[in-house]
């Protein structure tokens, strides 16, 4: 809700006929809204012609098509653009636009913060917050979408192609707005992502697993970061719960990950933690053992004030990689874009949060001081 006119965005399609009866419209006005909403990404409703003059006057009385606000907007050297966003209600996240050569990849956040503290994250560190609203996450690619000048869907050279669910949050753990957003994202009279194009990451959520697949049927990311449940309880805590042997069953069991769409094993790369021969001669084996059809991703750990690991060494991360490759799976290891922009997991919102703290101290010293004093 918007000044108490609902937001359209985020409604399915039966929902949106709810409103239009509730309007006393027919329900293939629906059908309208939804092209101009997620097909030409108009806000303003005196904007849709198709729609009767009567009616185009009475939608902004009870409704909406609302985008979150920027509140910063950053470009990186190289071109990857990231947005600090301040949603309708309440609460600010991170996406991430990373461009390619002729695709694009938008990185898109679940939840304002995280309840998972994995321990070399930045957004672990944060509070969870609250799960993302459908609109929440829909006004990210469509905001996204409104500055890059890409609308209407469908039309070539678009560089917002692919779509991430790696930004803050894990989108498994809110998974019934996910799934509700990516239905609009992918429903082909919209803004049409196919479920080829989308990736989503979770850190292990066992359970949502097979929901994922059969409702969604997008490409699958696991969070792995270890080879060893000791390790791993550590680095991702919530493999206490869900460890390696239930999630790499559930990894062999994700359709599709036995034939073309491998599922992508990310692995952050962590100085004399997880980066030893040792390690990728377990991952292997484990692969092996599950039978799971795996590709790897390895990150460069990024750093952000304050966190305990150290980035592996070029070395180190050649040797990993190197071996993986021989054992017969890619393994490249990830450039980090837009880290003079700090583009990395959670760090722009820490950083504009530390901002205000240091506003916040200097401004109680000053009145420890006094008025005079100061
Ligand atoms: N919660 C989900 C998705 C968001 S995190 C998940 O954990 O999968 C997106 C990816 O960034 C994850 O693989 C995460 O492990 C990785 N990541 C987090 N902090 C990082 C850091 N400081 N350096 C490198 N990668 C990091
Ligand atoms: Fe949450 Fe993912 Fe960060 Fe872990 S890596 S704290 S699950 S956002």
């Amino acid at each position: 809700m918007t000044d108490n006119k609902q937001n359209l965005i985020g409604l399915s399609r039966d929902e949106l006929g709810e409103a239009m009866a509730m309007m006393g419209e027919p329900v293939f006005r629906a059908r309208q809204l939804f092209h101009w909403m997620y097909h030409r990404g108009e806000t303003d409703f005196s904007k849709m012609t198709d729609l009767s003059k009567d009616l185009r006057a009475r939608l902004p009385e009870h409704f909406v098509v609302a985008r979150p606000t920027i509140n910063q907007a950053l470009v990186s050297e190289d071109s990857t653009r990231k947005w600090l966003l301040e949603l309708p209600g309440g609460g600010e996240i991170e996406t991430v636009m990373i461009p390619e050569k002729d695709r694009g990849a938008l990185c898109v956040s679940s939840q304002v913060g995280c309840s998972l503290n994995c321990s070399f994250c930045h957004t672990g560190t944060m509070d969870w917050v609250r799960n993302l609203s459908a609109a929440d996450i829909l006004g990210q690619i469509m905001l996204a979408r409104d500055e890059m000048n890409e609308w209407p869907s469908g039309v070539d050279g678009r560089k917002l192609k692919n779509l991430v669910m790696m930004g803050m949050g894990e989108p498994l753990l809110n998974f019934e707005n996910v799934a509700r957003a990516l239905q609009i994202v992918m429903d082909s009279e919209g803004i049409s992502i196919s479920k080829r194009r989308i990736t989503l990451s979770t850190s292990g959520v066992v359970p949502m697993m097979k929901r994922t697949a059969d409702e969604l049927g997008v490409g699958l990311a696991i969070s792995l970061h270890a080879a060893t449940n000791e390790l791993r309880d550590v680095l991702v805590p919530i493999n206490k719960k869900y460890p390696l042997e239930q999630l790499l069953q559930a990894c062999a069991d994700y359709p599709g990950a036995r034939n073309a769409r491998r599922i992508t094993m990310e692995y952050v790369m962590l100085k004399d933690v997880n980066d030893s021969l040792a390690d990728a001669k377990e991952l292997v084996r484990l692969m092996k053992k599950y039978k799971v059809h795996a590709k790897f991703n390895l990150i460069p750990f990024n750093p952000w004030p304050g966190s305990i690991y150290e980035c592996s060494s070029g070395n180190a991360m050649h040797r990993f990689s190197d071996y993986l490759n021989e054992q017969g799976y890619s393994a490249p290891i990830r450039t980090s874009r837009g880290r003079d922009i700090m583009a990395a997991c959670g760090q722009l919102k820490s950083a504009s949060e530390n901002t205000k703290l240091k506003a916040l101290k200097e401004k109680r010293a000053r009145q420890e001081k006094g008025p005079n004093e100061g």
